[in-house]
């Protein structure tokens, strides 16, 4: 629900290569939500309303990795500086991050350039090892490559079991992985809150 609404909503994805949105769309509505009801009965109850291609936000997607955030006054953040696939759910969180990282490099740097630096220098740290798993584990859950999908599924639990293995799959999970070994602070009034929650 938002705010000041009761009414309960949800999100859905339903992911495709480039190259065949064309034929999607050709091959029409009721083809898909068929496709749909034999995959996921209770998804396709909650698409009643659903009867045109263009209900449906189109979103493309592709890795960004820019080796400069900034040009003058010019200033990249968010998905402009480091766009990647949406696997890790992290896209708005590092958007957020960037945007707190830069008001504070211009509050301690006098100059522009220095600010612009130092708050590419922070960024940057923290959002490669997310460049690195989102590139590297897309793949093996959005591909047509059954026999990685196949060794995915032996493999990830026993990995989360691993000494350090659990740990830094969460930490991932939940943006606070920094480089391979470290972790991101959090400050103690938000642990405090969270704790209390
Ligand atoms: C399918 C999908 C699922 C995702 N799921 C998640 C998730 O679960 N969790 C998560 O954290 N992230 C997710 N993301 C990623 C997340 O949406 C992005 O990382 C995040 O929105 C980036 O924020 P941004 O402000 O940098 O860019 P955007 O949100 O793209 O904002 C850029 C804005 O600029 C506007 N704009 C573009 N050009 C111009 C112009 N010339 N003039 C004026 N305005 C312009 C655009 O209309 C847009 O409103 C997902 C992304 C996709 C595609």
């Amino acid at each position: 629900t938002r705010p000041g609404d009761a009414q309960p909503r949800l999100s859905f994805f339903w992911s495709l290569p480039r190259t065949q949105f064309e034929q999607w769309e050709r091959d029409g509505m009721a083809r898909w939500l068929d496709e749909i009801a034999a995959l996921w009965p209770d998804a396709h109850q909650r698409l009643q309303g659903v009867s045109e291609c263009a209900q449906l936000a189109r979103a493309g997607y592709r890795d960004a990795v820019m080796t400069r955030w900034h040009r003058g006054r010019l200033v990249l953040a968010g998905d402009s500086a480091h766009a990647m696939s949406p696997q890790l759910g992290q896209g708005v969180n590092m958007a957020l991050m960037d945007a707190l990282a830069l008001r504070d490099a211009l509050r301690a740097h006098a100059a522009t350039d220095a600010a612009l630096q130092a708050y590419q220098a922070q960024r940057s740290a923290h959002v490669a090892i997310y460049q690195f798993w989102s590139r590297w584990l897309t793949p093996l859950f959005q591909s047509e490559r059954d026999r990685l999908a196949q060794a995915r599924d032996v493999l990830f639990k026993p990995m989360g079991a691993l000494p350090g293995g659990r740990g830094h799959m969460l930490r991932v999970l939940s943006g606070t992985q920094h480089g391979w070994w470290g972790k991101l602070g959090l400050s103690p009034g938000f642990v405090e809150a969270m704790a209390a929650r």
